[in-house]
């Protein structure tokens, strides 16, 4: 085994909760319930998991959540008529589309509907101006949650050179925002990149944001580097798994009962090589939910005019 440190994102997201926690008592003591409304739209299995998990962890906090589930077959505008209500229900703090959603709708145009005072996913165009411009507001959970990692790990963002391999708005765009907020010199990289390795070897802290399994190499990474991996890839074949894990009884043994193994974007060999690292599972996957909640409680602040941290 190498030197390198794992970044426990399961421990991070428990201190991150018991926070939230915390601040929704003392909201409550001021009679203030914070509320997150979700709408899941059909039947997509994995929407159905990630939004079951929402709901429970608002109910382990103190958050009032509620779900809708319009069939399948709505159209935008019923969409949008749902979202206009939610914007102005005073009970609800938060509003949570979860995507995808079924080709028929206009996503942009939904989440352009929601209130950017409740846009918990801080996906409007109005937070994301926020963010660019560093003014408070709700900001892209997944990497608000990988600063929340580096910021908790002690590890160093000012004056690092930070690269971003992806440059989703989801994702890619937000973290390097983040990033250079934080005073990171960043670099973002995308599909059309050259000489990507070149690149990334020069990284202090490398964000991998790609969706392809074990993209990232060893001979990617400058040794002792920060790897932070936002990859969430299923690998069903026993080969590619064996490639990954050589030896791993423990993945082979989840291969085994499962059929698939969840890997990141960030071959195994290069966190072995790196001085820190988020495992996948377990790493920047395990905090979204955890920021979802605290971006509940901040909307829910200020939009009372109540300061926020
Ligand atoms: P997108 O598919 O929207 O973006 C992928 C990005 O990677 C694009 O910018 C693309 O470049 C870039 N890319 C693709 N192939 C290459 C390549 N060969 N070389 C360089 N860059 C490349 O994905 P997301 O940002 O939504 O998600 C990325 C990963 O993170 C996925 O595995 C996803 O499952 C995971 N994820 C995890 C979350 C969590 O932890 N909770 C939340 C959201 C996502 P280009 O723009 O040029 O096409």
């Amino acid at each position: 085994s190498s030197g390198a440190r794992i970044l426990d994102g399961i421990a991070i997201a428990a201190s991150i909760k018991a926070e939230v926690g915390a601040e929704v008592k003392a909201l409550a003591a001021k009679g203030i319930v914070p509320g997150l409304a979700v709408i899941l739209v059909g039947h997509v299995p994995a929407s159905e998991i990630y939004v079951r998990s929402k709901v429970k962890t608002c109910g382990e906090l103190g958050i009032f959540s509620e779900m809708l589930t319009p069939p399948e077959t709505i159209t935008t505008e019923e969409m949008l008529a749902l979202v206009a209500e939610l914007n102005v229900r005073e009970d609800i703090d938060g509003i949570l589309i979860q995507l995808p959603l079924p080709k028929h709708v206009d996503t942009r145009r939904l989440l352009e509907a929601v209130s950017p005072d409740k846009d918990v996913d801080g996906f409007h165009p109005i937070n994301a101006g926020r963010l660019q411009s560093g003014q408070p507001g709700l900001a892209p959970c997944t990497p608000a949650g990988i600063l929340e990692i580096l910021k908790r790990s002690n590890l160093p963002i000012a004056g690092q050179n930070a690269v971003v391999v992806g440059r989703s708005d989801i994702v890619g765009k937000p973290a390097a925002m983040m990033l250079l907020n934080a005073s990171a010199t960043v670099t973002i990289c995308h599909s059309k990149t050259k000489d990507l390795a070149k690149i990334t070897r020069e990284a202090d802290l490398l964000v991998a944001a790609i969706g392809q399994p074990g993209f990232v190499t060893a001979e990617m990474v400058k040794p002792g580097a920060t790897l932070i991996d936002v990859g969430i890839n299923r690998v069903t074949d026993a080969a590619e798994v064996e490639g990954f894990f050589p030896g791993d009884a423990g993945r082979v043994a989840t291969f085994a009962k499962r059929g698939s193994v969840v890997v990141g974007d960030i071959h195994p060999a290069a966190f072995a090589l790196s001085g820190a690292y988020t495992p996948v599972p377990g790493g920047v996957g395990a905090l979204t939910i955890a920021m979802l909640m605290a971006n509940t409680v901040t909307a829910a602040k200020l939009r009372r005019g109540l300061p926020v941290k």
